[in-house]
C-alpha cells in the first residue's frame, strides 16, 4: 500500500465545475444552494477517516426529494467523469497523482479509474468528495466494489491518510522447491497499535495481495533461474547467496514492502533455496 498525495480541492470546487452547465437551472440553484450540505459530508468524512471512525456514517443520506441518491450518483457518472464537462479536470487530477501510475492499493497494476472509499451506491452524498476518490487499478476497484466498513478493522488503508512505508511489514516465504510455490504474508511491526495491524491484514486480504504477489513471484523465479543455476555450479553457495542479497538490497531501498523486496528476502532467508534445492 502506497501514500499518496491527497487532493488539494474541495468538493465545492468540484461540484461549481460539475454544474456548471447544467440545463435544469433550477436544480443548478438547489445544488448551489446545498452546497454546505456537501462541505458537511466532507467535513464528516475528514474527522472520521483519521480516527477510522467511517463505518460510523449514516448511509443512503440524501438531501433532498429532488437532489436524491439518483441525482447525487449522476453529478459524478455524468459530470465527472463525463471527458466533455468541466468537472473532468478534477477526475484527471486525481487519477494522475498516482506515481509511476500505479494503483496504490495493490502496488502493481496500472491505474484504470478512481474508486470510491465509501461506495457511491451507499454514500451518495460523498460521490464527488475527493477525499473519497482514490486512483485505483481495475481489480481492486472491483474487489471491493459494494463493500463497506462495519467496524474500525474493516476499514481497509486509505492511500491519503494511512502511511506505513517506513516500515517493514510485508513477508514472503516458499511453500514448495519444486514446483516453486510462494505465499505472501503480512508481518507488521510490533509496536503497532492492534488496530492498525487488523486493518493491514483485513486490506492484504481484501486486496488478495497473496494471490497476486505470488504469481508475480514465480514468474521473476523462472526468469532468474538459470542465472541462479549458473552462479551456484560455478562460484558456490556463498556467491549465490552475496548475489540475492544484493538483489534484495537494491529492491529495499527503493521499497521495503514491495513483492520483489520481499521475494528476494526470502530466497536469501530459506537455507535449503540456497543449498542448490530450487535446481
Ligand atoms: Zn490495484
Amino acid at each position: 500500500m502506497k501514500k499518496i498525495v491527497k487532493p488539494n480541492f474541495s468538493v465545492a470546487d468540484v461540484l461549481i465545475e460539475c454544474i456548471d452547465n447544467l440545463q435544469n437551472e433550477n436544480l443548478k440553484q438547489e445544488l448551489i444552494d446545498s452546497t454546505n450540505q456537501f462541505t458537511s459530508a466532507e467535513s464528516d468524512f475528514e474527522s472520521k477517516v483519521i480516527t477510522n471512525t467511517l463505518h460510523q456514517i449514516q448511509q443512503n443520506i440524501e438531501i433532498s426529494n429532488t437532489i436524491n441518491s439518483s441525482v447525487l450518483k449522476g453529478i459524478y457518472t455524468d459530470r465527472m467523469v463525463n471527458k466533455t464537462n468541466k468537472g473532468r479536470v478534477f477526475y484527471n487530477s486525481i487519477f494522475i497523482s498516482a506515481p509511476y501510475g500505479k494503483c496504490p492499493f495493490c502496488s502493481v497494476k496500472q491505474v484504470r479509474t478512481l474508486d470510491h472509499y465509501l461506495p457511491k451506491s451507499k454514500y451518495p452524498i460523498l460521490s464527488i468528495t475527493p477525499n473519497n476518490l482514490v486512483p485505483s487499478c481495475s481489480d481492486c476497484n472491483k474487489d471491493k466494489l459494494v463493500d463497506s466498513p462495519t467496524s474500525s478493522e474493516e476499514e481497509t488503508l486509505h492511500p491519503y491518510f494511512d502511511d506505513i512505508e517506513n516500515f517493514d511489514w510485508l513477508k514472503a516465504k516458499i511453500l514448495t522447491l519444486n514446483p516453486i510455490k510462494f505465499e505472501y504474508y503480512v508481518s507488521p511491526p510490533n509496536e503497532w497499535s492492534d488496530l492498525l495491524k487488523t486493518r493491514l491484514t483485513n486490506h492484504f486480504s481484501a486486496y488478495l495481495l497473496n494471490d497476486l504477489y505470488s504469481i508475480h513471484a514465480i514468474e521473476e523465479f523462472e526468469n532468474i533461474k538459470l542465472q541462479l543455476t549458473k552462479l551456484y555450479q560455478n562460484l558456490g553457495v556463498n556467491q549465490l547467496k552475496e548475489h540475492i542479497l544484493d538483489c534484495y538490497i537494491s529492491r529495499y531501498s527503493v521499497n521495503k514492502n514491495s513483492w520483489q523486496t520481499a521475494f528476494y528476502n526470502c530466497l536469501y532467508e530459506n537455507e535449503d533455496f540456497c543449498n542448490g534445492s530450487f535446481i
